[in-house]
């Protein structure tokens, strides 16, 4: 799959890997050359049943700041709104071969799952990865006892429980 001229190259000298993510079998890797602008929670049901799990982490980052090095072809790509494959973000991106999400990916931004970053064992989580509010919140199938904002909807723009 080609992603597109928004990503970072291979051949790019400027790219410095700052952190390592790659898929369940190792066939989809990629490198971020920058933190991430912001992480979230979502509790949207889309989230809930896709990813299989209560909740979705995912930590943003310009596509020009992601490098996909290996496995570019293994990516499979599924839009939840049109429920079926889908050639245009914003879409999510799989690893064709175990599945493993490996994005959702908008027309500017690269939405990350921190799970698939190397954090190493025990890992730890930079701060920049840590979410900063729930969003969908309105939807959550589990109550989270913690002090970050949580929003019925979108952040920002919708009602804040
Ligand atoms: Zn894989
Ligand atoms: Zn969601």
């Amino acid at each position: 799959m080609d992603l597109g001229p928004e990503y970072a190259r291979a051949g790019d000298a400027e790219f410095a890997a700052r952190y390592r993510a790659r898929c369940h079998c190792g066939a989809v890797r990629y490198e971020a050359s920058a933190d991430p602008v912001d992480a979230k929670l979502c509790h949207c049901r889309d989230c809930r049943v896709l990813h299989g799990a209560p909740m979705q982490w995912a930590a943003i980052f310009h596509k020009r700041h992601i490098r996909v090095t290996r496995g570019a072809d293994a990516l499979r790509a599924y839009s939840a709104t049109r429920r079926g494959e889908s050639d245009v973000p914003p879409r999510k991106l799989a690893c064709a071969r175990c599945g493993t999400w490996i994005a959702d990916e908008g027309r500017r931004m690269w939405l990350a799952f921190p799970e698939l970053f190397e954090f190493g064992d025990p890992p730890r989580v930079p701060d920049a990865f840590r979410p900063t509010c729930h969003i969908f919140y309105g939807s959550r199938v589990l109550d989270i006892a913690d002090p970050l904002p949580k929003w019925a909807g979108h952040k920002d723009v919708s009602t804040r429980l």
